[in-house]
């Protein structure tokens, strides 16, 4: 739960956001590419490492489509799996009449505690320069929040970098941008 408050506190410092920060939007991160961008990531979780290929599968007027490819070796296997993720253009509307879960204020009034500052990450043999936020403390209702830490760069197809919370890593290592 503590990972989804702090989750949440991310997206809506994203989503309220000065002119300094980066606004995450899931329809922008993917549309501003051609079909076949892809990003690779790493992740690990509780002892675990796999690996998840997002690739930009189709793109239509209101709907992109990716394609989610998950692979993880378990003992002499390894399980690949791929899934379909919808991204509908109708998501993109900005934060105006998100409510914070938190303290229930919408996202315009919500004072955000999270920190932004600048930071080059290397993806692959590339350096990409990123924005990165990292969770406050305390969340605005009080309650300590673990530290999550999210790189975004419009660079990357899918704008995500890198996440880190104290259950989880997730790192690009590889990105290709068709043109
Ligand atoms: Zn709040």
């Amino acid at each position: 739960m503590k990972i989804l408050a702090a989750l949440a506190l991310g997206l809506l410092a994203m989503r309220s956001g000065g002119a300094q920060e980066f606004k995450f939007d899931n329809w922008k991160a993917w549309d501003s590419f051609k079909e076949g961008s892809s990003v690779e990531f790493e992740i690990e979780t509780s002892g675990m490492k796999m690996t998840m290929i997002k690739t930009l599968d189709k793109k239509e007027k209101e709907e992109i489509t990716l394609k989610n490819r998950t692979k993880m070796k378990v003992g002499d296997s390894e399980i690949d799996n791929t899934t379909e993720e919808k991204v509908k253009k109708t998501e993109s509307t900005g934060g105006e009449d998100v409510t914070c879960p938190l303290c229930e204020k919408p996202a315009k009034d919500h004072k955000d505690t999270g920190k932004w500052s600048d930071e080059k990450v290397k993806v692959g043999e590339q350096e990409v320069k990123c924005k990165l936020y990292e969770s406050p403390e305390k969340a605005c209702n009080g309650e300590t929040v673990p530290k999550t830490k999210i790189w975004y760069s419009s660079d990357v197809p899918g704008h995500m970098v890198k996440m880190e919370t104290e259950q989880m890593k997730m790192t690009a290592v590889k990105f290709e941008v068709k043109k």
